[in-house]
């Protein structure tokens, strides 16, 4: 008989217990994330506070849907790619709970989880997927029961880029929503914007992308004078026009029509109008999932662990994790 499956997140600052039931229905997940006072995030003092926080959050997501932990028949956790101190926090918590409740252990692919729950919100079929996180940014398409990396970032995520240049001007992570609301504001300031005086480079190399140099190029005009909402303005039409540049590309070479969004950064409503202009253009179709399922969630890994779950386990002496899992290392076993 099954029961639910647990999801376990824990790949770089947040830590997320989320549940699908018996039909794979997802339910919201309890999440808790690490927000580092200065700096970036360091993987120990990410992984300390997943383990203190663990217990409380893993009673939580049980209450909130009204489940005992015995209604358990699955627990999938995020085996990669991450930061290696905080999965191995992630791998221990699963393998504890699986063995106490003696059910299967599967270990999963965090990027094919934000693809999946993404197909399951939106009820796209076949999709290019836009993944724009904090740690990655990758375009996606399957091809041959994998899903396939068709271009990515050279150097750091999308979404490091806009938290590290948020941290330059002491906005706290994450970033990204902050320079969103700085960008509206310079549009109601300046309704007509031009890139005159706001130019930045915008690094496209073939299917693949780099942000470090806007990211450098941005923090030159806020040096020289140039007003913050401005600058978060054109950051922001740069580096997402870049990304659904390739996303377009992408589609063309596959003969795809819809475009699915996935990642934190998929929360960004200039992100998500450029990506419907850009498939309405193609007579195509754009989705993204609501933003609890876009940012990094237990749900999404409860869900592909309840897929997986019914071709394989991971077995303990497997259960290890891999920091560099690559999204196509996964075969796609499942519908
Ligand atoms: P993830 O790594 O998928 O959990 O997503 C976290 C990243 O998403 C961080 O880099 C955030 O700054 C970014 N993010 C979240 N909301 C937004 C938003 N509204 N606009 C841009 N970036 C965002
Ligand atoms: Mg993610």
């Amino acid at each position: 008989m099954t029961g639910w499956t647990l999801g376990i997140e824990t790949t770089a600052h947040t830590l997320s217990f989320g549940l699908v039931d018996a039909d794979g229905k997802p339910y919201p997940a309890a999440s808790d994330t690490l927000r580092p006072d200065e700096g970036g995030i360091h993987p120990r003092e990410a992984a300390d506070h997943h383990k203190d926080v663990a217990a409380g959050l893993y009673a939580k997501v049980l209450e909130m849907h009204g489940i005992n932990q015995n209604q358990l028949t699955g627990v999938a956790y995020s085996q990669g790619p991450g930061l290696g101190p905080c999965l191995r926090v992630g791998a221990s918590i699963a393998r504890g709970i699986a063995t106490r409740l003696d059910v299967p252990l599967i270990g999963v692919n965090h990027c094919v989880a934000h693809i999946e729950i993404g197909r399951q919100q939106c009820g796209c079929q076949d999709p290019v997927l836009l993944y724009v996180s904090g740690g990655n940014t990758q375009v996606i398409a399957r091809l041959n029961g994998r899903y396939r990396v068709l271009g990515e970032t050279l150097d750091i995520g999308i979404g490091n880029m806009l938290d590290k240049f948020a941290r330059l001007q002491g906005i706290p992570f994450p970033g990204g929503p902050k320079i969103e609301e700085l960008a509206s504001a310079y549009l109601e300031r300046c309704p007509n914007p031009t890139m005159e005086g706001l130019e930045l480079p915008y690094a496209v190399r073939g299917m693949d992308l780099a942000f470090s140099g806007l990211l450098t190029a941005a923090q030159r005009l806020v040096e020289n004078g140039t007003e913050l909402d401005a600058v978060c303005w054109s950051l922001q039409e740069h580096a997402f026009a870049s990304c659904v540049e390739v996303a377009e590309r992408a589609m063309a070479h596959t003969g795809k029509s819809e475009l699915l969004l996935g990642g934190g950064v998929a929360c960004n409503e200039r992100m998500r109008t450029m990506s419907n202009m850009m498939a309405n253009d193609r007579e195509g179709t754009s989705h993204a999932p609501p933003k609890m399922y876009c940012i990094d969630n237990g749900t999404m890994i409860a869900l592909l662990g309840f897929l997986e779950l019914q071709n394989r386990t991971t077995h303990l002496n497997q259960s290890g994790i891999n920091q560099y899992l690559r999204t196509d290392q996964t075969p796609i076993q499942w519908a």
